[in-house]
């Protein structure tokens, strides 16, 4: 017997329009690449999309097409995220640090029609006109006032001009909630990258779970500030959360500097950051310079990398903010799991409190997760036993966007490349990427320890592991640093450091310094470049 509920699918316009309806005040603030603060609102971006949404089907954009973005987060780049994904055509988000050889490849992969950019990309625009593929209409994220001069770019006009012609009367249509909204590439680490493909239902189901109380807990009586960009896993998102719940929504624009973020942190009152690590680390280091503590911060999201625990106690401690560490993929929408504390850790005391706070947390409902050993045997979930992390569940990607090979998926379980414990309390610990795990004699070094560890030494700013060859041990581990800049911090103490906090197996042969660590186009330390620079380096016998 079936039930009798109504067929009404899970769409993204259907989020925009209430927003439209029951949020229609609540401000959305976003710091332009002109410049100015654009003060909006949820009513504002919905009748500004209703009007894009014509400009786009006027361009002759139509359902399941893929129309791309270069852009910071801004008002423009929210509006074109209900817009396009609302009238059914597929949203590329295309991350502008990538290579040039792989942003040429991705948007030739995804038959990319129409290309929205800011400003600050007009030379990769430039650079996309030139190499011949699909994209037929370029725009630039801004108003007339600031259209780039002398670009050559097909058909270019600029954001407003665009739009301003357009009625703001638009019906979304109702179409299947299985119809794709969004495109993102993971940043191919090694390869090329591969497309990840969410759908409505995806989104909209992710976007219950990211405002759950145990989970990022986005809400209307927050001031949110996702720092994490727009073009890295729909940031993570948080715009249809926040469209859904009605929160007031503070977006960056290009200044993602601890500077920039402070002025607009005080200046709209925000009290819920989102980002990853390396961004808070310039937030930090830019508080701690001017003197500076955060008052009205309630919640500080860290994820997209490990969360070192002197980052939680500074947020902790020092500015009075709760730090909630989750771990997810671009496959994975991407919130997979989310650290919160359950009643018995009220009497923990703060080493205790870290040992859990520090862990990646809880699956969240909705997704499943298992560890499997490399002969695919589960692993026990001992809090002890490490194995390959795997997860499962409606926002998990089934498949790459037009790729026949897969070897990522292991039935429906998609094999994430972690390398996790998990306890009794079901927290999930990620210990490395299993392509980042140093192997010692037989027994694994957790990278993501050693570094977390250094990272609390006085003096460190940025630690990275890696493992170097070793006649004996196979692989042992190098720890390179990078010194705060007040600092002549030495390796030798280092090392007395991590004597009294780690196992002796653990500690690192070597301690190198260098300026500063290469970074991914997602703000990740590419421990590929590091190992390319320290092959063949001897460790002191
Ligand atoms: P990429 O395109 O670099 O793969 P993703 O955001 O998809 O970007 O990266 C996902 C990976 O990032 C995870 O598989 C994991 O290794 C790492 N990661 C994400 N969150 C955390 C975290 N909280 N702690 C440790 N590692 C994390």
């Amino acid at each position: 017997m079936l039930g009798q509920m109504s067929h009404q699918p899970l769409l993204i316009s259907y989020q925009l329009r209430f927003a439209d309806r029951f949020h229609h005040n609540i401000e959305v603030i976003s710091r332009t690449v002109e410049g100015p603060i654009d003060r909006s609102s949820w009513g504002q971006i919905a009748k500004r999309s209703r009007k894009l949404a014509n400009a786009l089907v006027a361009l002759g954009v139509k359902p399941g097409d893929r129309v791309a973005t270069l852009a910071w987060n801004t008002h423009r780049h929210l509006e074109l995220y209900f817009a396009v994904s609302g009238l059914g055509a597929v949203l590329h988000t295309v991350n502008p640090r990538l290579p040039l050889d792989q942003l040429r490849y991705i948007v030739d992969h995804a038959e990319d029609s129409v290309l929205f950019f800011d400003n600050t990309f007009t030379k990769l625009a430039q650079y996309v006109a030139s190499q011949q593929l699909e994209v037929r209409n370029f725009i630039a994220m801004t108003d007339t006032a600031n259209l780039p001069a002398d670009t050559h770019l097909p058909g270019l006009t600029d954001y407003e001009s665009f739009i301003a012609p357009h009625s703001a009367e638009f019906e979304w249509p109702d179409f299947d909630e299985n119809t794709a909204s969004s495109l993102c590439y993971t940043s191919g680490t090694s390869g090329n990258p591969k497309g990840v493909l969410y759908s409505h239902r995806s989104t909209v189901l992710h976007s219950y779970a990211a405002a759950m109380v145990d989970s990022l807990g986005i809400c209307a009586s927050d001031v949110t500030l996702p720092v994490v960009p727009m073009f890295h896993v729909n940031a993570w998102g948080v715009p249809y959360a926040a469209a859904m719940v009605g929160s007031k929504l503070v977006l960056p624009g290009p200044g993602m500097d601890g500077k920039s973020l402070l002025e607009l942190i005080d200046g709209e009152q925000v009290t819920s950051l989102l980002g990853v690590p390396t961004v808070w680390m310039g937030l930090l280091t830019h508080m701690k310079s001017v003197g500076y503590t955060m008052k009205g911060v309630r919640k500080v999201t860290i994820g997209g990398a490990a969360c070192p625990p002197s980052m939680i106690e500074a947020f902790e401690k020092i500015h009075g903010a709760r730090v909630i560490h989750a771990w997810g993929m671009t496959e994975t929408s991407p919130i997979g799991t989310v650290n919160t504390m359950l009643p018995k850790h009220a009497a923990l005391d703060d080493a205790g409190r870290m040992a859990v706070k520090r862990k990646q947390g809880r699956p969240l409902y909705g997704v499943d997760l298992r560890l499997v050993d490399d002969d695919h045997n589960a692993v026990p979930h001992d809090g002890e036993t490490s194995g390959h992390l795997q997860i499962r569940g409606p926002w998990v990607a089934s498949s790459y966007f037009r790729r026949d090979r897969d070897e990522a998926h292991d039935g429906e379980w998609f094999y994430t490349g972690d390398i996790a414990t998990i306890d009794a309390d079901s927290y999930m610990q990620i210990t490395d990427r299993s392509k980042d795990v140093i192997k010692s004699g037989g027994e694994w070094i957790s990278s993501i320890d050693l570094e977390n560890a250094a990272m609390g030494c006085p003096g460190v700013a940025q630690a990275a592991a890696i493992g170097v060859a070793h006649p004996k041990w196979q692989e042992r581990p190098l720890l390179i640093v990078v010194r705060h800049p007040d600092s002549d911090v030495t390796a030798a103490e280092v090392q007395a450091y991590l004597t009294a906090k780690l196992a002796k197996w653990w500690l690192p042969d070597a301690v190198e310094f260098i300026e500063a660590l290469p970074l991914g186009a997602t703000g990740k330390v590419l421990k590929r470049q590091l190992r390319e620079r320290f092959a063949g380096y001897v460790l002191p016998t």
